[in-house]
């Protein structure tokens, strides 16, 4: 397999726009093929490029606000396609994309996906691509396939780790959604939001793997945290400092409402939610983070309930008398702020 980044498109940009500084960010995973492309860049160009080196989950990790401070002219967010190409003031969204195929895993996944007639189809920014294909293949199998409509920032049978939307609509018109590719931690995101039969299609492996076990095990996590929290008395609610992240109508609407119900808040700005950052605060008993949802429902290691915005909802709930019902089954888990989106 090898990940393409549209060098065509950089090129077009750096020819366009002629700066002196370029700031660069891409996920862990791209940064050797990111690197390379600074080195052409600079070569090509004498543009000097710099790598902004924090972490980078996801869309939601720009660095619009960093241009300025860096004295840059332009940012490249790589590696998270979307419906937009530009976001904030000065970002430009690079595409990336896999070429790896899906031919052999949709031939396995056909015996295992034939109880559900009615297949949603789903995935992540770098196997968009691999959609029509494998609808195609599917169909002539039989199945009755469904891909969901893109959005404003999505695009069609997209999701990201706390954004389902595009696939939400179609949970009534499928039977089970097959998400493509190797990202149990998408293909988990999507199983909890849907509350539906879901499987991984793993062209690397060629693995079809139900995802109901580890979904369950999240699910289980995320309820438990929220009634571990009941007891607190003393909260943090942690306001993301990342782009895409910031929520702070959320911050102040969920500690208002933790403090009608008797509790004391403490309210904490952070752009990594870690357990290290958050082991200094030893009077707080529970926090709430309206940063990345999947902090809380992936995040093993904190010694403390550390609640997403659904589970603070169910927490409200729980502490005014109301069910908190299947709180994780929403099309998205926190309205993404990328860049304020321009375009
Ligand atoms: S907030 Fe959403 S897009 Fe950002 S890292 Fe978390 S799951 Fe991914």
């Amino acid at each position: 397999m090898t990940i393409r980044i549209d060098e065509a498109r950089v090129f077009e940009i750096v020819e366009a726009r002629r700066p002196s500084v370029v700031l660069v960010n891409a996920p862990g995973g791209l940064l050797r093929q990111t690197k390379d492309l600074m080195e052409k860049v600079k070569e090509k160009y004498g543009v000097t490029c710099i790598l902004a080196g924090d972490s980078c989950f996801g869309i939601c990790d720009t660095v619009d606000d960093e241009v300025e401070k860096l004295h840059a002219d332009l940012a490249l967010h790589i590696g998270h396609n979307a419906a937009v190409t530009e976001v904030g003031d000065h970002t430009y969204l690079i595409d990336a994309v896999d070429d790896v195929k899906f031919d052999e895993v949709v031939e396995s996944a056909v015996p295992i996906l034939a109880p559900y007639r009615r297949v949603g189809l789903v995935t992540f920014s770098q196997h968009l691509e691999q959609l029509e294909p494998v609808k195609k293949a599917l169909e002539q199998r039989g199945f009755e396939v469904s891909v969901g409509k893109g959005n404003n920032l999505m695009l069609k049978g997209q999701i990201f780790g706390c954004d389902f939307s595009t696939s939400y609509p179609l949970r009534e018109e499928v039977d089970a959604f097959a998400f493509l590719g190797e990202s149990e931690f998408h293909a988990v995101g999507l199983a909890l939001a849907m509350g539906k039969p879901t499987f991984m299609l793993d062209p690397y492996m060629n693995e079809v793997t139900d995802v109901a076990k580890a979904a369950e095990e999240r699910r289980k996590r995320a309820i438990l945290a929220v009634y571990k929290a009941l007891d607190a008395r003393v909260f943090g609610v942690i306001t993301g400092l990342k782009e895409g992240q910031k929520m702070l109508g959320r911050s102040r609407w969920i500690s208002k409402r933790l403090e009608m119900n008797g509790r004391k808040v403490v309210q904490i700005a952070l752009r990594d939610v870690t357990p290290e950052r958050l082991t200094p605060h030893r009077e707080i008993e529970a926090f709430v983070q309206t940063a990345c949802p999947r902090i809380s429902v992936d995040g093993f290691t904190f010694d403390r309930p550390v609640l997403s915005i659904p589970q603070a909802d169910a927490l409200v709930a729980l502490m005014e008398g109301r069910d908190i019902g299947d709180f994780l089954e929403r099309p998205k888990w926190i309205e993404l702020t990328v860049g304020l989106i321009k375009k």
